[in-house]
């Protein structure tokens, strides 16, 4: 293939020249504060402010009212968060083992998060008292300011849980900067949120079909589909984690490659990077340990599988189901 071949005339301009619309993740609006996490007395002059609010996080799950889970599988409705108080927090903080991580402000009004890590009674009421759903089921039906919250909170909350020792020293870490940093108390150094990058790619042929693709893992769920996605290498350019994964996975050469958007993913710490690929060659050969099958899907046959539940289109809030809307055309969702 030569290089300079123009390749727009063949295909649609809807998949070649727009970036993806807004994604339910990537809708952070409030203000991050950061220049405040210096302030010895972030946390407790945030206490003692009545305005400040407090959102209730379990895990990568956040604290909604109560049958919000159902409206968000059964319709488009608005959900929200639950913000507590300060009065409320300081009754509640005194009961339970927690932590409380600063978020930031939005027209005036302090953010945090009430971080409670333990199985106490009082946790188990608050599990019955509220619906918790995961940050991904909760930012595609909420607004963009309380998404974006959600999806800070469950970010700074998966790091701590999944990083409690200094990894130079093995020594427990203290949560400074208003849950924004760790500090290593023995070897004296500070530690940053870690953030995965990964890569998620559109492949598209000549002929605009999209390359769907089944992975082995979701043998219970056969009609679950996807696009090319993995984790950046170290070393590795996210053009090259594109050209890389495709080849592994579907044994596709990929010609241009084109940079579409971003959204973080929080399960835990990845930071997803979208791009729409076209195809240089277009046959198949599957990897058999990631990928179980993979398929050059017209538009025809992409609905008519849709409609005969052969195939199910990812998650609401995933690069994914934005990718194949585009490529498709219209919503699908
Ligand atoms: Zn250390």
């Amino acid at each position: 293939m030569n290089n300079s071949e123009d390749w727009s005339h063949i295909f649609t301009p809807l998949s070649l020249e727009q970036p993806l619309p807004e994604l339910p993740l990537a809708r952070l609006r409030f203000d991050l504060q950061t220049a405040k996490r210096a302030e010895e007395n972030l946390i407790k002059s945030a206490n003692e402010t009545s305005s400040t609010r407090y959102l209730l996080v379990d895990n990568d799950h956040i604290a909604v009212p109560q049958h919000s889970a159902l409206k968000a599988q059964l319709s488009h409705e608005l959900i929200r968060a639950i913000e507590l108080p300060a009065d409320y927090i300081h009754l509640l903080k005194e009961k339970v083992s927690h932590d409380i991580l600063f978020l930031g402000n939005y027209e005036g009004i302090t953010y945090c998060v009430l971080w409670i890590h333990d199985n106490s009674n009082i946790m188990v009421a608050l599990h019955h008292r509220y619906d918790w759903i995961t940050v991904d089921q909760f930012s595609s039906h909420a607004t963009s300011l309380e998404s974006g919250l959600a999806v800070v909170a469950v970010s700074l909350v998966q790091w701590h849980m999944h990083h409690r020792f200094c990894p130079a020293c093995s020594t427990k870490t203290e949560m400074t900067a208003g849950g924004w940093e760790q500090y290593c108390p023995q070897c004296k150094t500070t530690h940053y949120p870690q953030i995965a990058p990964a890569i998620i790619t559109a492949i598209i042929d000549r002929n605009d079909r999209l390359l769907l693709q089944h992975k082995v893992e979701w043998s219970d769920d056969p009609a679950r589909i996807s696009v090319c996605a993995g984790f950046v290498e170290a070393g590795e350019s996210l053009e090259h984690a594109v050209r890389r994964e495709a080849y592994e996975e579907t044994g596709i050469h990929i010609s241009s490659v084109k940079y579409q958007g971003s959204q973080p993913w929080p399960f835990p710490g990845s930071l997803m990077a979208a791009f729409i690929a076209h195809a240089q060659t277009t046959d198949i050969h599957v990897d058999q340990t990631e990928v179980e099958w993979a398929k050059w899907y017209t538009k025809d046959e992409f609905i008519a599988d849709l409609s005969a539940e052969k195939i199910r289109l990812p998650s609401r809030a995933s690069i994914a189901a934005a990718q194949i809307s585009q490529w498709y055309g219209v919503p699908l969702q």
